[in-house]
């Protein structure tokens, strides 16, 4: 797919405005974010064009509309992770009403759970590779991963490479804020998922262990059919495996025992930090980076 025939994201709300500048004052004298991203989009664009991963979420929004703007080319991938809030699904298949964009997992996060033995853990996070981060090995992938998001990620360049060095990565708004975000939003106009006016502040995978506490619960009462989806995940690993976990150090009774504990007891002790999505980009080697 060519991606200089993309068009820009149409808000139902209004029309597609055209405002490009944020400016930000610094040390050195006064920058616009936009015309940086912009500059640097055209400055890299690989001959056979980036690698767009569209998450849905807000970030991803920006992204797709900075390289429209810059008139590079792209093609767009949504990676289904299986576990995604109907809201999100419904408005990226808005976006892309052919549903051309989107990529199948391998094994969906219940095949996973089975196959694994256990939910995803922060320290048992198999679901990324799999679920999130496949697809444009070889590419330049154009993400929306933000410094602001989690000191780990504060600490990632601009540009890198994968592991094996055979896929890099631009993550063109890393240095925007979340207050730039949705200043670029509102300023060009862009749609974006409804969650966001409910109140979420990030939109990715339902119960990602890397949520914290609140968020957890909020997932449990406001998506229940994905909640439950992973009980039956849990009931089936159990059934399946009829094991104990790790050696023995880990056991359940049940698969409802197995959920509960993953919901209330090993989750529970993460409230530190709220960060949806955190793994990046492990598919070569199974690591999380
Ligand atoms: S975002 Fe969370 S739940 Fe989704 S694939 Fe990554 S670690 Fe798993």
């Amino acid at each position: 797919m060519d991606g200089r025939e993309r068009k820009p994201l149409v808000n139902p709300r209004g029309n597609c405005g055209v405002k490009t500048m944020l400016i930000e004052q610094t040390l050195f004298g006064t920058t616009d974010k936009v015309a940086d991203a912009i500059k640097l989009l055209r400055d890299h664009e690989p001959p056979e064009g980036y690698y767009l991963c569209f998450s849905g979420g807000k970030d991803s929004v920006v992204i797709y509309d900075l390289a429209v703007k810059a008139g590079v080319k792209f093609d767009v991938h949504h990676n289904v992770t299986t576990v995604e809030p109907p809201e999100l699904m419904r408005f990226v298949l808005s976006l892309f009403p052919n549903n051309d964009i989107k990529e199948s997992p391998r094994f969906t996060m219940a095949q996973l759970i089975v196959k694994n033995k256990i939910p995803p853990l922060r320290n048992i996070r198999y679901c990324c590779a799999e679920l999130k981060e496949r697809g444009g090995r070889g590419r330049v992938k154009l993400t929306g991963i933000r410094a602001e998001e989690s000191p780990r990620r504060a600490k990632r360049p601009k540009f890198e490479l994968s592991p094996d060095k055979r896929t890099s990565f631009v993550h063109v708004i890393k240095d925007w804020s979340e207050h730039d975000v949705w200043e670029y939003i509102r300023e060009n106009n862009l749609p974006y998922c409804s969650l966001y006016d409910e109140g979420f502040k990030r939109i990715g995978c339902v119960l990602c262990p890397f949520q914290n506490f609140a968020s957890t619960q909020r997932d449990l009462e406001r998506f229940p059919a994905i909640v439950d989806y992973y009980r039956r995940a849990c009931r089936k690993s159990y059934e399946v495996n009829q094991m104990t976990f790790n050696k023995g150090r880990q056991t359940w009774q049940s698969g409802d025992d197995m959920f509960n504990w993953w919901i209330n007891e090993r989750r529970g002790r993460y409230i530190a930090e709220d960060c949806n999505s955190i793994p990046l980009f492990s598919e070569d080697d199974g690591s999380v980076l």
